[in-house]
Parts: C-alpha cells; sequence; structure tokens
C-alpha cells in the first residue's frame, strides 16, 4: 500500500497547533505521557494473552524501552505490547477520543492569556499528542499483536499525517520524537541527555510496573562493549507498598497516569483488607469534577486488578455510581482472571468490597470536613450534587452522606450543614424547611417564604435537580421532618398564640364565601382555594399538598418519558392584602359576577407567576393585564 496523506479532524488541529506554540511550563510531562500509553499497552497484551493463549505474541519479556540520539536529536519510546492495527492508528491517533476535547478548546478560545491555556492543557491531560511540546515531528511505527504487518503514521503536528503499512516492523510500538532544536539556555531540559531522561522518569513514572530500560549512561560502561541497558524505575506497584515507603508526589503521579488529569488529586485513600478476601486499594478524589461526571456515557469505576495483573478499566462493581467521580486502583488477591463485568456485578465478594470502600471514601470525606474547611469546600463544590444522589439510592449510607453534605441557606451565604440548621432552630419550631427552584434568586424571592423571612426563620436553598428527589426519600434528620415551604399547611406560630388563633377563625368566617366561589371558578386548574398563613407582601400563591409532587418533580419524570397525571395544587389568599379584601367585598356585594371570574383567573396566574412558573395561556393573560391597564390610564 502506498503512502496515504490524511487531514486530521479539526479539533485534532486546534490541539496540535496548541501543543507546537506550547506555552505548557512543565514540558517534561510529554515523557510521562508516552511511557503511560506503553505500559497501557503492556497490560493489555498480557491480559489479552492470558485469555486467549493461541494469540501469536510474544509476553515473556514485556518492557518499556527509552532511546537517545544525540547526534540526530531523536528520542523513541518502544514497547512490545499490544502495538494498533492500520485502522487503529488511524482512530486512536487521528482523532481525539477525549470527550472534553470540544469544551476544553471551546474553553481555550475564551482563555485568552497564557496562564489560561497552561491550566487547561492540565485540566484535560493530553496524552500522544504532548510530544509536540517537544518536537517538530513525531513517527510511530507499531503491529498489533497477533498481525504480520504493520503501521508507519508520521505528523509534523500540521494540518496533515501520513499513514504507510511497513513490514518489519516489531511486536507493539516505538514512537520517535525528532526534537526541536536545543535551548542553550536551558540544559537542564536537554531530552537527548541520558541524565535527563532518567530524572524524569525517576520523578514521573517509578511506579510503573513493567521495566522502563535505557541503555546504560555513556561512561558507566567500559568503552567498546555494547553498554548494558539499564532499569530505571523501581517497578514496586505503589498500592503493595507500606505507606512511610511511598511519597505524596509519588500517589500523585499514579493518580495522573489512572486518571488522564494532569492535576493533583484532592485526596488519596488507601485501603489494605486482610482476611479471607484480600484486596489493596489506593483511591484518589479529583480536586476538580470532570466536564462529563453528569452524562449519560460519563466512564465509571476504578481500575481492577487481580494479583498485579491489570484486569480491566473503569471497573463499575466496585463504586456505587454517586462515586463516580473517584479514581484509582483495586487489587484483589482471589480473583479468576477471566473475570468478566457480568460475573463481577453478582460476586458477593465484589458486594461487600464496594460496600467497604463506599464506606472509607465516605469517612475520608468526613475527616476532610473536620479538618480543613477549604479542603471541604472544594470537595463539595465539586462533587457535592453527585454525592447527594447517593440520599436516594444508596439509604445504608444516607445518614453517613448527610452528614458531610452542606447546603445553600437563608442565614447566611455560607453554606450551612444540617447539624448547624438544627443548632439554630427556634424554639418551638419542630421541623427544617427548604425551598427548592432553579436558582438562588428566584427562590429567595419566592411568595412562599415571606412568611418564614418575616419571622426569621431559616430555609435551605436547593437548587439541584436531585434535591427535588432526596428530601422525599430522606424526610427526617435526627427527628426533624424535612418540609418544604411550598407544600402543605404551614403553621409559623409558636404554640399558645390564642389571639392569633381567634383572628384567624374570624378571617375563615369572613372568606368562605368568596374561597368556595373560587374554587368552582377554578376547579379545572386547582384543588382547592384557602387562606394563606405563608404570605405577607404578595395577594397570593400556590402551593402544593404535603404528599403530591411539586411541579418541578412532575417535569423530571416527563422529560424521562415517565406517565404522570397532571396534579392540581392549591392557590392561597393573603387576607391582608388589599386586593384580596377588595376582591371579597366586591363578591359580597354584586349579584353578577362574571367580571370578577376574571379577576380571579388573574389572580391565579400572578401566584404562578412569581414561583417562576408558566401562564396556562400566556396570550389569554397579556389580554387580561392589557385590557385592564387601558381601563385605569
Ligand atoms: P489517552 O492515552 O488519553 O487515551 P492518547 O492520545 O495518549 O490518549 O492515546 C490515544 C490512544 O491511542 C490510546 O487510548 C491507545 O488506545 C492508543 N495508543 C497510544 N499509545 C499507544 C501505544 N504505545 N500502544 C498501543 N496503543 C497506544
Amino acid at each position: 500500500m502506498p503512502t496515504e496523506t490524511f487531514e486530521f479532524q479539526v479539533e485534532a488541529r486546534q490541539l496540535l497547533q496548541l501543543m507546537i506554540h506550547s506555552v505548557y511550563s512543565n514540558k517534561d510531562v510529554f515523557l510521562r505521557e508516552l511511557v503511560s500509553n506503553a505500559s497501557d499497552a503492556l497490560d493489555k497484551l498480557r491480559l489479552e494473552k492470558l485469555r486467549d493463549d493461541t494469540l501469536d505474541a510474544e509476553v515473556t519479556d514485556l518492557h518499556i524501552e527509552i532511546d537517545v540520539d544525540k547526534e540526530a536529536r531523536t528520542l523513541t519510546v518502544r514497547d512490545n505490547g499490544i502495538g494498533m492495527s492500520y485502522d487503529e492508528v488511524g482512530k486512536l491517533i487521528g482523532t481525539i477520543a477525549n470527550s472534553g476535547t470540544a469544551t476544553f478548546l471551546k474553553e481555550l478560545k475564551e482563555a485568552q492569556d497564557e496562564a489560561g491555556a497552561e491550566g487547561l492543557i492540565g485540566q484535560f491531560g493530553v496524552g500522544f499528542y504532548s510530544g509536540f511540546m517537544v518536537a517538530d515531528e513525531m513517527t510511530l511505527v507499531t503491529r498489533r499483536a497477533g498481525e504480520s504487518q504493520g503501521t508507519r503514521w508520521t505528523s509534523r503536528g500540521e494540518a496533515t499525517y501520513t499513514l504507510e503499512t511497513v513490514d518489519d516492523a516489531p511486536q507493539g510500538t516505538s514512537v520517535t520524537l525528532h526534537l526541536k532544536p536545543a535551548d542553550p539556555e536551558n540544559q537542564l531540559h536537554d531530552y537527548t541527555s541520558p541524565w535527563t531522561i532518567k530524572e524524569i522518569v525517576k520523578r514521573y513514572s517509578d511506579f510503573i510496573t513493567w521495566p522502563i530500560r535505557m541503555a546504560a549512561v555513556a561512561g558507566d560502561g567500559d568503552g567498546d562493549s555494547a553498554p548494558e541497558p539499564e532499569t530505571l524505575n523501581s517497578m514496586k506497584a505503589l498500592w503493595a507498598r507500606s505507606r512511610d515507603e511511598v511519597s505524596d508526589d509519588e500517589y500523585h503521579e499514579l493518580y495522573k497516569h489512572i486518571s488522564h488529569d494532569w492535576r493533583e488529586p484532592l485526596e488519596t485513600i488507601r485501603l489494605q483488607a486482610e482476611g479471607t478476601f484480600e484486596y489493596q486499594s489506593l483511591l484518589f478524589i479529583p480536586s476538580h469534577a470532570p466536564h462529563d461526571l453528569f452524562t449519560r456515557d460519563f466512564k465509571r469505576g476504578v481500575q481492577l486488578y487481580v494479583k498485579r495483573v491489570f484486569i480491566m478499566d473503569d471497573c463499575e462493581a466496585l463504586l456505587p455510581p454517586y462515586l463516580r467521580f473517584v479514581k484509582g486502583v483495586v487489587d484483589a488477591a482471589d480473583l479468576s482472571l477471566n473475570v468478566s463485568r457480568e460475573i463481577l456485578q453478582q460476586d458477593r465478594h465484589i458486594r461487600m468490597m464496594q460496600r467497604r470502600l463506599t464506606k472509607k471514601v465516605l469517612s475520608t470525606v468526613k475527616e476532610i470536613k473536620t479538618k480543613d474547611a477549604d479542603r471541604y469546600a472544594t470537595f463539595w463544590r465539586e462533587f457535592g450534587t453527585a454525592l447527594k444522589e447517593g440520599l436516594v439510592t444508596d439509604p445504608d449510607n444516607s445518614e453517613a452522606i448527610l452528614a458531610v453534605a452542606s447546603f445553600a441557606t437563608t442565614h447566611d451565604d455560607e453554606p450551612t450543614t444540617l447539624a448547624q440548621y438544627v443548632e439554630r432552630m427556634k424554639d418551638g419550631q419542630d421541623d427544617i424547611y427548604y425551598i427548592t427552584g432553579e436558582s438562588r434568586q428566584s427562590i429567595e424571592n419566592s411568595p412562599h417564604m415571606e412568611a418564614f423571612r418575616d419571622k426569621g426563620i431559616e430555609v435551605l436553598l436547593l437548587t439541584d435537580a436531585v434535591d427535588e428527589v432526596w428530601v422525599d426519600t430522606v424526610g427526617e434528620y435526627e427527628g426533624k421532618k424535612l418540609r418544604s415551604v411550598a407544600k402543605g399547611e404551614i403553621d409559623l406560630d409558636t404554640e399558645g398564640d390564642d389571639q392569633a388563633d381567634g383572628e384567624r377563625a374570624k378571617q375563615a368566617e369572613e372568606y368562605a364565601g368568596l374561597l368556595g366561589w373560587m374554587g368552582e371558578q377554578l376547579g379545572e386548574d386547582i384543588k382547592e382555594v384557602r387562606l394563606s398563613t405563608r404570605l405577607t407582601v404578595s395577594p397570593a400563591c400556590v402551593v402544593s399538598d404535603a404528599h403530591d409532587l411539586t411541579p418541578a418533580l412532575e417535569n423530571m419524570y416527563r422529560a424521562m418519558g415517565q406517565e404522570v397525571p397532571r396534579t392540581k395544587r392549591i392557590l392561597e389568599l393573603n387576607a391582608d392584602h388589599l386586593l384580596v379584601k377588595g376582591l371579597n367585598q366586591a363578591y359580597k356585594e354584586r349579584e353578577d359576577r362574571t367580571g370578577l371570574v376574571e379577576s380571579a383567573e388573574l389572580l391565579h396566574t400572578l401566584a404562578v407567576l412569581a414561583e417562576g412558573g408558566q401562564p396556562k395561556d400566556p396570550a389569554r393573560f397579556v389580554k387580561l393585564v392589557a385590557d385592564r391597564l387601558e381601563r385605569t390610564l
């Protein structure tokens, strides 16, 4: 097959441009990325051979090799791993798989300054392409294990790359970087120097469990004889070593290898379980939520190893979905190497592991919360929304999740825990009040809040979609009911206030006629009209019955394609409002109430609008209001 030239995908091209003109200050990490890919390729080959020993591949000396050529200014990273087929090279190297790439490039365009661009490169951790930070040309020669022909890929990092088949490619992949001209100012980063390479491997890739070899540094040998290859890394699986043997930096490099995130993790969690079902695990809480955390195809789960042998990425069975942001490794001693995802989902031991790992993550978060307010705030900002899903799906741990949860509140600008809320509750207040909605601003100004504001009663401001659900599932905290300010009847008068009770009875009598009549007129949309104890300023509001679905939940179910009957709500009137008083007066005085029907309808629509809802018939509403305005001119 002749050499063919292909164009990079648009996104890939933009990314390459960025790499070539990189402002990323720590260019050394390109080597970490290439070694990381090579290590993955060796893992994959070992596993494939274990599962199919007819595979025509050599696995007795799996390793990574680094070669430098000072004269030619090249650096080669070679592995004898799984390799890629011709089609795979085009697919994997010619395009960018990372689902965050589109977001990345969009943000990059917005981040005009270099510091912004640097942060973004780190955030998305572009792997193979990072070679272009130091090279002006890259060549990759690869042969897929089991295949006879190899493929050569070359590119100068501009608009195109070439592909051709080659006959004599060894098994695995070699990536050769044609390094940019040396920078006389910066001897430390001379990537043709074996010492520099050794340093970088030690720093970033020591934990790689495959040998990383390099021909011994000239001068170490005895002149003429070919230099013996030297293994640069200690190859010890970090999760199998005792804590005091491993530095934080080493843990962090493992995190970067696993997560493809170039930033430091927020926390490292170790767990070593002994006994009948032995396993070791090293988990990481990232410091930032990935962009696709809430998309359907987010790859969740940690890596599974069996006795140091890599088995799979994204092993979902090991952690519940609400901890999908946790990265790491679990290495189990007593699983079959042939274990499949399906088997794992049903395995009793795996379920026990999941329970234990979940508890460990939650207790670690609690520790962070107790020890370090800033780190806890970061954690909750990034992952709180995901964690709250656990309140719905994992009742066994809901207490532990509530213990680390915090919520926006009317009390002040800082989020509060439920425990703090309870401490501040007023004498005679039995329940924990909350309001749900789309944004803090819209719910803070909702009519449902008026009496609470008036009486200085704190209300939690819940604005995540999942909040609509967990408040019902959880129901109460330390014996205090969680109550929506927009649901059911609210009695904020502390007990024994006889005067208020008397006043209310009188009003009820006075308004009985109007309320009944309005209920009939608006019967198609609401189930009842009653006097409100919530309102101080607005004339009316709509509320849900204590056990009904809220409008937001109804919409959520519909968005998921579920049929739900429309729930009628309750209209509440403010008997102290002049408009309501006037309406009552008119109701009592007039024989012909046709004009009042419109007023009742308008009052209802105003209540719907005030809580951020939509009028049922916007055009009709506009016409009614316009007519009335006209009459007031
Ligand atoms: P990432 O490693 O984040 O997936 P890269 O751009 O570094 O992204 O690599 C893209 C893909 O190319 C890898 O996922 C892998 O499938 C393939 N690949 C890269 N390097 C190698 C290699 N040395 N051997 C086999 N496959 C590789």
